[in-house]
């Protein structure tokens, strides 16, 4: 890190990860993320422009994020991508960039995300039957990002993680088809508990699927053995099927939140930072930008966002003391 302080919260968590979505546009419409439209679409003056982006990834570096996560809305519909990425890559101090991605356009765009400098991917795929993924996303499309799953493996991405978030009376039945995956191929699979933020609440009725559940239909294909993580992993439990090439990974914000670990601060499509994904407060650095501010300025907002963090999110079990977040995955970036 060269010349400023680092990125620390005031409960001594320091936030070396930013996760930068680059549009809210997209083209699914998950029932967990994008339905109850209509939604007010950014113009293309309210988004950030890539120099836009790239200057404050650069403050960010100057203050310790060695991690950088593109996601969107979908990353893979924004035009000039690739150059952008390719220009992110060639920052020395990146230890990691990696991508997420619905996976719709993965089949064209592989190789060249390959050549800009993307190694790790993940993608979102919450059923392995056609016909419910198309309910699920809008699209059917299963296949196309089936074989752009494959391709991507061929290529040699690596890990390649699925998404799946867990719904109750939509996709529970697949838990152990999702798990059988990783005793075929080496891929992640992440199970995801839903989480009730922005417009669509409507996704789940009754009682929420949540980890204990998922993990004991998942237990139903064989013995978890955990896998040792490091440090810096992110939220998920890891676990392997005893013999698998692939693993599992139980992601559980609404059961057992990981705030106390968390090293992320997120930059939204509008020029927002955002301490905490569960909670819609920001600082926004567009105005800062366009009014020419210095890299100490910019830095200083870094601080005033990490200063918001709290200690916690309030998205619970307990519905009454549940914080409603208007913010929307796709705004956000999950
Ligand atoms: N469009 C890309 C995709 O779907 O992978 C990237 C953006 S998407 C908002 C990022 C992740 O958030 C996806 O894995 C998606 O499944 C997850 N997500 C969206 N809404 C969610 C919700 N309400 N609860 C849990 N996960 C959610
Ligand atoms: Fe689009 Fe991703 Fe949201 Fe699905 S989860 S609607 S693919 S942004």
């Amino acid at each position: 890190m060269t010349g400023q302080a680092a990125l620390t919260d005031r409960f001594n968590r320091r936030l070396n990860y930013i996760r930068v979505s680059i549009t809210d546009k997209c083209n699914f419409r998950c029932m967990y993320c994008m339905t109850g439209t209509p939604f007010p679409k950014l113009g293309q003056r309210d988004i950030l422009s890539y120099e836009e982006i790239l200057r404050i990834v650069r403050v960010g570096i100057r203050q310790g994020i060695t991690k950088v996560r593109i996601t969107g809305g979908e990353p893979l519909v924004r035009r000039d991508l690739i150059a952008f990425l390719t220009e992110l890559s060639s920052y020395p101090e990146l230890t990691d960039l990696s991508l997420t991605t619905n996976g719709l356009l993965l089949g064209d765009m592989a190789q060249a995300l390959q050549r800009a400098g993307i190694r790790r991917l993940n993608i979102s795929l919450d059923s392995l039957k056609p016909d419910r993924f198309k309910t699920i996303t809008g699209v059917d499309a299963f296949h196309t990002v089936w074989n752009a799953i494959l391709y991507a493996h061929e290529l040699g991405f690596s890990p390649i993680k699925i998404n799946v978030v867990a719904m109750p009376g939509v996709n529970d039945d697949e838990i152990t088809d999702f798990a059988e995956l990783t005793q075929i191929y080496p891929f992640h699979v992440r199970f995801i508990e839903y989480m009730p933020i922005g417009n669509p609440a409507t996704t789940t009725s009754g009682k929420p699927l949540l980890t204990p559940e998922i993990r004991r239909l998942a237990a139903g294909t064989g013995t978890l053995v955990p896998v040792i993580g490091q440090t810096n992993d992110g939220p998920a439990r890891r676990f392997r099927l005893h013999g698998a090439p692939g693993e599992l990974g139980f992601i559980s914000p609404v059961s057992e939140h990981f705030c106390a670990t968390c090293n992320r601060i997120r930059l939204t499509a509008s020029g927002q930072l955002r301490p905490c994904l569960l909670s819609d407060s920001g600082i926004d650095v567009t105005s800062a930008l366009r009014s020419r501010a210095s890299d100490e300025v910019l830095a200083g907002l870094f601080q005033e966002a990490a200063a918001m963090k709290h200690e916690k999110h309030r998205i619970g079990l307990d519905e009454k003391k549940r914080e409603r977040i208007q913010s929307s995955m796709f705004s956000i970036g999950g």
